[in-house]
């Protein structure tokens, strides 16, 4: 197992204060590791800039040969990054091989592509003797901060329209996460000149907070809470540094009486608790119509109560642990507190699973109203709650009335509604007749608290460049 940090081109071990990293379905720990000193962030953020003036000027099929090696390094080794997000995330293994790893290879591959046709205004005259054209061009050092639920997939978001857009890179996973990044790192320092990308260990308050606000850092790039994200612009105000921000989620899913009910169950079932919930985007607050609202109920709390976790044979597995003790018992909290008020009914679920591992079961809260914590909090856990609504005015009033503004979906089978629906839905995304679902070529971020970051697509790609302006006076 890799447990090195990568400082431009050496490998080293953090001199700070050690992390326990566990396997989530056990409980046990896996290994220690200790974080960065002040000297290794320096080094790492100096590898990074030094690395820039050359990086920068290599052509987009030069950057774009570089992003295939990655894709097909990561293909090739795809047991082992699926080995090693099972055991630091405790997801299944199949979820990862079968999800995850295509997903991200596809990513570096998008992105190869992508560098080669980023769009351009054409040049011209307007001013009388002089012609304009506009470039995009790298920003400089990008700090990449990742969150835990997917360590491989986030690393990819991140560093594929950032290098490929001619950028450098200091990255950080999460310090509970960090396994899959000492891999990818190996594979970096294989395919890529020195300091392009560089990877340090650490928790967020200690190497992060140095990250951030490290002068030499140009861009700040962050997925995680929306607290997180509000020091991140508190750092970038100082020295005015370029933010992305992809913050957190509490998707609503509105469903019409006339949607099918087959597939919002089994979509529910599916994108609602899928890698146990941990996901910014999941399915977790249902706004059901009033006729389908029963049945919905019903039939959702039946299909969710047949979802396999923490079995022996990990191949039966749909969903897996919580990352954390400290997560399971904050989502536990959020369902005691639910449970305590008299309107609401835990329909199936409710409890931590039995063992020494983090696990939740997959849980359904009926009866929750629009001021309920269930409701307006995001949980990330396998947790959904359902609230009735009487007519599509009210049910959009309260899909709109969130902090977040990240993902949303519309079941119904009236196609004008559900375009009329999508229109005045203040979200990042809205899908129609299904949720979750992403592709490269496709942005993905948020709204209001949700951050507003894109990532995947040309958006991302424009985020990690500046447009500038050259002007030529004719001889
Ligand atoms: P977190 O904010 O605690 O941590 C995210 C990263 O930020 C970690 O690497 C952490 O070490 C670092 N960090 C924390 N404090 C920092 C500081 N003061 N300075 C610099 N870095 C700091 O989030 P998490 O618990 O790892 O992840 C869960 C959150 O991420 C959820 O809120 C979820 O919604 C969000 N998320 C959002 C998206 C999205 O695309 N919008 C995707 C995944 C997760």
């Amino acid at each position: 197992m890799d447990t090195q940090m990568l400082i431009g081109n050496r490998f080293e071990t953090g001199t700070e204060a050690e992390e326990q990293i566990f396997n989530p379905r056990t409980g046990e720990t896996v290994l220690n590791l200790p974080e960065a000193s002040a000297a290794q962030i320096d080094a790492a953020v100096d590898a990074a800039e030094a690395a820039f003036s050359t990086w920068a000027r290599t052509t987009p099929a030069e950057r774009s040969g570089y992003l295939l090696k990655i894709a097909d390094r990561i293909e090739a080794e795809a047991d082992g990054f699926a080995a090693l997000e099972a055991l630091n995330c405790g997801k299944p293994i199949n979820a990862v091989k079968n999800d995850e790893i295509p997903a991200i290879v596809d990513c570096y591959r998008f992105f190869a592509g992508a560098v080669r046709c980023m769009p351009g205004n054409a040049a011209g005259e307007y001013m009388e003797g002089h012609t304009s054209m506009t470039r995009r061009d790298p920003i400089g050092v990008v700090a990449s901060i990742a969150p835990w639920n997917y360590p491989l997939m986030m690393m990819a978001w991140k560093l594929a329209p950032a290098i490929g857009g001619g950028n450098t890179v200091v990255f950080k996973p999460s310090e509970q996460t960090p396994l899959s990044a000492l891999k990818l790192a190996r594979v970096m320092a294989d395919v890529l000149p020195e300091g392009v990308v560089n990877v340090i260990l650490g928790r967020g308050e200690s190497v992060g907070n140095a990250l951030i606000n490290h002068p030499k850092v140009q861009m700040i790039s962050i997925t995680g809470d929306v607290a997180t994200g509000k020091k991140v612009l508190q750092a970038a105000a100082k020295s005015v540094k370029r933010t992305h921000l992809e913050l957190g989620g509490k998707a609503p899913v509105i469903v019409f009486d006339d949607a099918d009910l087959d597939a919002v169950v089994e979509g529910l079932r599916a994108f609602g608790y899928y890698n146990a919930g941990q996901d910014c985007t999941a399915a977790c607050r249902i706004y059901a119509a009033p006729k389908i609202h029963d049945k919905l109920v019903a039939e959702l709390s039946s299909a969710v109560s047949t979802i396999k976790y923490d079995q022996g044979d990990d191949a039966e597995n749909e969903i897996g642990p919580l990352i954390s003790r400290r997560q399971r018992d904050r989502v536990a909290s959020f369902v005691e507190r639910a449970s305590e008020m008299k309107h609401m009914e835990i329909t199936t679920g409710g409890k931590p699973g039995d063992g020494s591992g983090f696990y939740y079961q997959p849980t359904v809260i009926a009866g929750a109203l629009q001021s309920d914590e269930i409701v307006r909090r995001e949980v990330f856990g396998p947790v959904v709650s359902v609230t009735r609504f009487s007519d599509a005015e009210e049910a959009i009033g309260w899909a709109n009335d969130s902090e977040y503004g990240l993902a949303s979906s519309v079941w119904t089978r009236d196609v004008s509604k559900a375009m009329a629906c999508a229109a005045r839905l203040q979200y990042g995304c809205t899908w129609i007749n299904t949720h979750f679902m992403l592709v490269n070529e496709m942005p993905h971020g948020g709204i209001k608290q949700s951050g507003y970051g894109k990532d995947m697509s040309l958006y991302a790609l424009e985020d990690y460049t500046a447009v500038r302006h050259v002007m030529i006076a004719h001889g």
